[in-house]
């Protein structure tokens, strides 16, 4: 069999970045408002790296950092202002929120016009009935990759296991691939025979974050395989990034997949300042309201 697509998130989201840059000068700059509350780690690094995407394609970031015992009205009051201020395009609150905060409700009152990570359920809802494909980052990146190779390999038709049922991946990647008329069956921790349904699949994504989770004896000869997962594992050198997937092991069984590092989360990045670009084009150039 021949070498599988090794399908590069780092080398894509530049060319995506790149091409959206040069769109983007036709227009006045665009501000995204980033809100992290509190002082994890991980978070910070995440924000970080999202604010120096920003500027690599021209986009004014606007961090704002607020302490982690920021109370849930003071930060509704926060994105209240984002929402009425016509300086701001974009508002993304950095997940998760420190445990005394409500997700939901703080989402929620984000402007569905300025909800450039698509997670408030005016979105959510469009997405799932069909009538737009804008779609939380991380979705719209898988399916830039499953696009750079849709020469090759198309979607209508195929059969489809997304492993993992989250709202922020799982659910609206089920959704995006439903739109391209594939069949999907989404599996969770509660599924059986998780082995007999990915041996079915023609396409598996995995957005667990459990490392190892997809081994060779569970993936069809000639599947695509994205593996969204990130897990930081020991290893005698130090710590290492893997996914969800076997990779070395299932690699070569496949049609094309994504490493991890370097596949899908470059993606995710990009896929967020396509998401911004998205807002401005359908809510501002329109100049109506429609929300779709
Ligand atoms: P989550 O914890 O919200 O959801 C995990 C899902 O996996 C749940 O639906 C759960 O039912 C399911 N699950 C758990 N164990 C399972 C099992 N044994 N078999 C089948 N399903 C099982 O996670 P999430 O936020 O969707 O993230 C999943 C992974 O993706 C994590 O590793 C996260 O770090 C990674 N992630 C990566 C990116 C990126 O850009 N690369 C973006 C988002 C999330």
């Amino acid at each position: 069999m021949n070498h599988p697509i090794l399908l590069n998130g780092s080398i894509l989201s530049q060319q995506k970045n790149e091409e959206l840059k040069k769109i983007l000068s036709n227009y006045p700059t665009l501000s995204l408002a980033t809100i992290l509350v509190g002082d994890d780690k991980a978070s910070h690094i995440y924000v970080q790296a999202k604010i120096k995407a920003c500027q690599s394609v021209g986009i004014n970031p606007v961090p704002i950092f607020l302490s982690k015992d920021t109370t849930e009205q003071e930060l509704l009051e926060q994105i209240e202002l984002l929402n009425n201020d016509p300086a701001i395009d974009g508002i993304l609150v950095q997940l998760p929120l420190p445990k005394h905060l409500d997700s939901y409700k703080v989402l929620e009152s984000i402007n569905p016009k300025k909800d450039v990570d698509c997670f408030h359920p005016f979105n959510m809802g469009n997405l799932s009935t069909g009538i737009s494909n804008f779609a939380p980052a991380t979705s719209t990146g898988i399916m830039m990759l499953l696009d750079s190779i849709k020469d090759q390999w198309s979607l209508e038709s195929k059969n489809v296991v997304v492993v993992g049922a989250s709202n922020i991946v799982g659910k609206p990647t089920a959704m995006l691939l439903l739109q391209k008329e594939a069949t999907i069956t989404i599996a969770h921790k509660k599924t059986k025979n998780l082995k007999e349904l990915c041996l079915t699949a023609d396409l598996i994504i995995v957005a667990v974050g459990k490392a190892n989770l997809i081994t060779k004896d569970m993936v069809k000869k000639g599947a695509v395989v994205i593996d969204v997962g990130m897990n930081r594992i020991q290893t005698e050198q130090g710590t290492k990034l893997v996914g969800d997937v076997d990779f070395e092991n299932v690699k070569d069984l496949t049609f094309a997949i994504t490493p991890v590092p370097k596949g899908v989360g470059p993606m995710t990045i990009s896929a967020l300042l396509h998401n911004l670009y998205f807002l401005y084009q359908h809510y501002h150039t329109k100049n109506n309201n429609d929300l779709r």
